[in-house]
C-alpha cells in the first residue's frame, strides 16, 4: 500500500487525485464543485469505469472531504477497502510566506503560519487551510504534508527577490518577489534534467504557459530567479494579466478615470494582458484565430505576449550564466507548436535550432530541437499533482 491522497481545495471547490507511488499512476480522481452554494456536486471518476456522481448538498469543506473519502472507498465505485489504504495527503498551498520556505508535514505552527499569510494570499491561503482541516477530521490520525506554490521561489537569492524600494517595507511586511507556479516549475525542471540525461546541475528556463504564465531559470532545479513577484501579476502577459508594467501608470489612470486603486488592480488582474489588448479573448486559441485572419488587434496582443517570453528568456540566459535547456509546458506551451517555433526562431544566434517535425506534437514530453542545436529546447508536460505526491511520500516515508 503506497497510496497518496492529493487535495487541492478553492474557496467552493475540491478537487483530488489518489496515485498509486509504486509506478505514479492515477488510481482515481475528481472534483466536488458548489460547496456551500445551491447544487453542490462531486464527480469521481476511475479509469476504465463509469463517473460515479453525487449531488448531495454539503455545506462546508468537512461535508466535500467526507464525500471525497465515501467515493474513495465505495463499495462499487471505489478503489481502496478503507482509509487505511491511503498512507499520507499531500495539500496544495498557495502561499507560506518567508517563514514555510519548504514542503512539510502539517502540525498547529504549520496551520498557523498558513493563517498569518491570508493577507498575502486571500483568494486561496483560507481555502487551502479549510482543506487540511477537513482531512484532519475526517481522517484523524492521517499525516498532511503541505507544498507551497512559493516553495521554489524561496530559493532565489535576496538580490533577486528584493524590489528596490525602502527595505523597511520587506521587514515589516515581508515585502519581495516569491514567485508562483512554483510546483509546476520545481517538477518540470527537475523532470527535464531526467528526460533528457542532463547534467545534475543543468541550467534550464521554463515557459510555464497557461491562462496564467510565468518564466524561472533554475540550476539543477534549484530556482534562480522567476517572473512573478509578490502576487501572480508581474512578468508575463496573461490571459487577462497584464504582467509588467510601470507603476506610475496606475496612478496616471486612477486620476484620469477617476477610479481607486483596487479597481485598478482589478483592470490589471482581470482585463489586461490577452483579453486587454485583443478586445477579443483572454483563450490564445482565439487570439490566434483572429491573428490568422489578420485582425490587427489580435496580431498587436500576440506580439507583445511573445515578444515578452523572448525578453525574458534573454534575461534569464544571463541570470544563469549560461542555458543547457528550454523547456515549454502548460495550456499553451504543451499545445501550441507555433508559438515554441516563433520563440525560438528568435533564439536561432544563441545557437537554438528547433527540429519542425520533433515539434510537432502536443502534451507528451519530447526534445524538439535538432541534435546540433547548442541549447536543448523540451515539451514537458507539468502534473503539479505528482510533484506534491512525490514531496509526500519523500516527508512520510
Ligand atoms: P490555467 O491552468 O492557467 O488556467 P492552462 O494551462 O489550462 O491554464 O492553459 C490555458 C491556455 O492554453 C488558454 O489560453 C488556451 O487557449 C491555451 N491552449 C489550450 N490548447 C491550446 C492549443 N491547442 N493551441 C493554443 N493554445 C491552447
Amino acid at each position: 500500500m503506497n497510496n497518496i491522497l492529493v487535495v487541492n481545495c478553492g474557496s467552493s471547490s475540491l478537487k483530488y487525485q489518489l496515485i498509486n507511488m509504486d509506478n505514479e499512476e492515477v488510481i482515481a480522481k475528481g472534483l466536488v464543485e458548489r460547496i456551500g452554494i445551491d447544487g453542490s456536486k462531486l464527480t469521481h471518476k476511475v479509469p476504465g469505469k463509469e463517473d460515479y456522481v453525487v449531488t448531495n448538498p454539503m455545506k462546508d469543506h468537512v461535508e466535500a472531504a467526507n464525500a471525497m473519502f465515501n467515493a474513495l472507498t465505495d463499495s462499487t465505485y471505489g478503489v481502496v477497502k478503507s482509509l487505511d489504504d491511503i498512507s499520507a495527503i499531500g495539500h496544495r498551498v498557495l502561499h507560506g510566506g518567508i517563514k514555510l520556505t519548504e514542503s512539510t508535514l502539517v502540525d498547529q505552527h504549520v496551520k498557523d503560519v498558513i493563517k498569518e499569510c491570508f493577507d498575502l494570499g486571500p483568494l486561496h491561503n483560507p481555502a487551502n487551510l479549510m482543506g487540511i482541516e477537513a482531512c484532519e477530521k475526517n481522517a484523524p490520525g492521517k499525516k498532511n504534508v503541505v507544498v507551497f506554490d512559493t516553495t521554489f521561489g524561496m530559493g532565489m537569492d535576496e538580490k533577486a527577490y528584493l524590489y528596490a524600494i525602502p527595505y523597511e517595507y520587506y521587514e515589516k511586511y515581508s515585502i519581495r518577489r516569491y514567485g508562483f507556479h512554483g510546483t509546476s516549475h520545481m517538477f518540470v525542471s527537475r523532470e527535464v534534467i531526467k528526460f533528457g540525461n542532463l547534467k545534475p546541475d543543468a541550467k534550464v528556463i521554463v515557459c510555464h504557459l497557461g491562462n496564467g504564465a510565468s518564466i524561472s531559470a533554475s540550476i539543477g532545479g534549484k530556482c534562480v530567479d522567476t517572473s512573478m513577484g509578490l502576487t501572480p501579476l508581474e512578468g508575463l502577459v496573461m490571459g487577462t494579466r497584464s504582467g509588467d508594467v510601470d507603476p506610475a501608470v496606475l496612478q496616471f489612470i486612477c486620476n484620469k478615470e477617476k477610479i481607486d486603486i483596487n479597481e485598478m488592480l482589478n483592470i490589471l488582474n482581470k482585463k489586461s494582458g490577452l483579453l486587454g489588448l485583443s478586445g477579443i479573448s483572454s483563450d490564445c486559441r482565439d487570439v490566434e484565430e483572429g491573428v490568422k485572419k489578420g485582425d490587427k488587434a489580435a496580431i498587436r496582443a500576440f506580439e507583445v505576449m511573445q515578444y515578452r517570453i523572448e525578453k525574458y528568456i534573454g534575461a534569464y540566459m544571463v541570470a544563469l550564466g549560461g542555458c543547457d535547456a528550454i523547456a515549454f509546458t502548460a495550456g499553451i506551451g504543451e499545445n501550441d507548436k507555433d508559438i515554441r517555433k516563433n520563440v525560438c526562431k528568435k533564439l536561432e544566434f544563441l545557437g537554438v535550432k528547433i527540429d519542425e517535425e520533433r515539434n510537432n506534437v502536443r502534451g507528451k514530453a519530447t526534445l524538439i530541437s535538432t541534435d546540433d542545436s547548442k541549447i536543448k529546447v523540451f515539451l514537458m508536460p507539468t502534473n503539479e499533482e505528482l510533484m506534491i505526491a512525490r514531496e509526500t511520500l519523500r516527508l512520510t516515508k
